[in-house]
């Protein structure tokens, strides 16, 4: 039985993300939100089609499912949930948390855990309010990212959305997917970046060479 049908866990973190590709930012930021919340698992949820880059190149859901089969494969309560990958269209939260509500039960304390960057764009997302009534959020913070701004964001909130808007302090790993995707590009290091299964994944099937990059990326960075 897939570890998804298990319901018997009554607080579970939804660690959303495109993952292209994850790091270990995402793996110390979910170990944290594991940790802080006292939460009986964590679920990465790979965006199949995001619903917000439909224009933008992102590698194929499978290889990034893959990638966070592999990464978080070494951690007992992390686990991975295919869903987005899965299902046809662009990938709605809304329905993903719809889902694992019905999956779980109306008693289970459900959080959607992401970056604290893609957290204040929550309003823009489709059916928002209903999220709410859904889930909790937990927003992770990163370096080169003021909270400042995540805190006035969650001000103006209406207060019980305020209440559901959590932060957590995660330690600080300056890691982001689109500076890895140009170190293999540049054919930089990317070892203790990315956890090691990932990144031979990574190298076996030639992801992120130049030819999936634009012109931005494989310019080398002026110091
Ligand atoms: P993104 O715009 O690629 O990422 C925003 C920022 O958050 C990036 O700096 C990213 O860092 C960071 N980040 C992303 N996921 C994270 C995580 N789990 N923990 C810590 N940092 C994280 O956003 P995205 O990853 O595509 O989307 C985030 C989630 O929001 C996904 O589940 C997506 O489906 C959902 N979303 C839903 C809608 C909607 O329903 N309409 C719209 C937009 C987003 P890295 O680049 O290093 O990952």
């Amino acid at each position: 039985m897939s570890r998804d049908l298990e319901r018997s866990d009554s607080r579970i973190g939804f660690m959303g993300g495109t993952f292209d590709p994850i790091h270990h930012g995402h793996l110390v930021a979910a170990e944290s939100v594991y940790e802080n919340f006292t939460l009986d698992r964590i679920v990465f949820v790979p965006a199949g089609s995001p619903a917000h880059k439909p224009d933008s190149r992102v590698t194929s859901a499978r290889h990034r499912l893959n990638m966070t089969r592999l990464a978080s494969e070494s951690n007992p309560h992390f686990e991975v949930s295919s869903v987005e990958v899965d299902r046809e269209g662009p990938s709605y939260t809304i329905d993903t948390m719809k889902h694992f509500r019905r999956l779980y039960g109306p008693e289970a304390d459900l959080y959607f855990i992401t970056g604290v960057d893609a957290v204040v764009q929550i309003p823009e997302w489709k059916n928002a309010g209903g999220l709410f009534e859904i889930c909790k959020f937990i927003a992770a913070t990163r370096p080169g990212y003021p909270t400042e701004n995540f805190f006035r964001f969650r001000d103006q909130l209406p207060p019980k959305q305020r209440r559901a808007m959590k932060v957590v302090a995660v330690p600080a790993l300056a890691i982001s997917s689109s500076d890895l995707r140009r170190r293999v590009c540049r054919g930089s290091s990317i070892k203790y970046l990315v956890p090691e299964p990932a990144e031979d994944y990574i190298y076996a099937h030639g992801l992120y060479d130049c030819s999936e990059q634009d012109e931005a990326v494989r310019r080398p960075i002026a110091f």
